[in-house]
């Protein structure tokens, strides 16, 4: 059964209370993290996962706050002592993904170059199809963001999870995520307050309730959400079961 953990459930606004976007995916034998803002490495700590038993992580897209915690885990691969491994972790993102880690690495040169067996970076695009092992299976889908901005269907021990990172509503999202057993969705904005490019906890619920989700969780939530009834916004459109995101939050799917 595959445990999903909200790592972070914030956004890029400094926060006590929510961290910087992070989701991880346990299963049996493998952790998935989908994300690392600043302090990510950190706060995976709290869920006693250390950042050397990551086997796979999967960005949305290049906004800092999603990302810049890939800098400090490439550092933080090559210390030695901490970090051995039988297989590479797989790190991948959309496409330009590998151009944005070569400009990393014009910045930073060696510092963010870690042996080849132990971090393998890799591209995955809107609709491909990436397998890891007969237990995982990942597919990227487009979202309306930025230009690179993807989420990712995961099938994971036969339970489908989706990720959205950070979107905009489209009602062509539901076709990748029909009837998933979970749907991580973004509500970061109250009603009142809608960002272009972002979702509400109603535009939220409304993707939930016409893919038929089986469960909810809404996360990327910004502090103007915070000071709104997320829950009740959300169920006056989506009558399933439903979290609101909280830093620890477990999730047996
Ligand atoms: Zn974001
Ligand atoms: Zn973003």
């Amino acid at each position: 059964m595959p445990e999903v953990i909200i790592v972070g459930s914030g956004t890029g606004v400094p926060s006590l209370k929510r961290a910087s976007p992070a989701v991880l995916i346990k299963t049996h034998q493998t952790n998935i993290l989908l994300d690392s803002g600043p302090g990510t490495l950190r706060e995976l700590l709290r869920t006693n996962v250390h950042y050397a038993q990551l086997d796979i992580i999967l960005y949305t897209h290049f906004h800092p706050d999603h990302i810049s915690d890939l800098i400090h885990f490439l550092f933080a691969a090559k210390y030695e002592p901490a970090f051995s491994r039988e297989m590479p972790v797989f790190v991948g993102g959309p496409p330009g993904f590998l151009n944005l880690y070569g400009r990393l690495r014009g910045v930073f040169g060696h510092w963010v170059e870690p042996p080849k067996q132990k971090v393998s970076l890799f591209e995955i695009g809107p609709q491909g199809a990436w397998i890891y092992d007969q237990d995982i299976k990942v597919t990227a889908f487009k979202t309306t963001h930025t230009e690179e901005s993807q989420g990712y269907l995961l099938e994971v021990s036969n339970k489908k999870i989706a990720y959205t990172g950070d979107t905009d509503y489209d009602e062509h999202l539901t076709e990748y995520f029909q009837k998933a057993d979970l749907l991580i969705c973004e509500a970061s904005f109250p009603e009142s307050h809608k960002v272009e490019g972002h979702l509400t906890p109603v535009l939220a619920g409304q993707l939930a309730a016409q893919a038929r989700v089986k469960a909810l969780v809404l996360t990327h939530i910004y502090p103007e959400c915070d000071q709104t009834d997320i829950l009740n916004a959300c169920r006056k459109v989506y009558q399933g079961p439903l979290f609101v995101g909280s830093d620890g939050l477990c999730i047996f799917v």
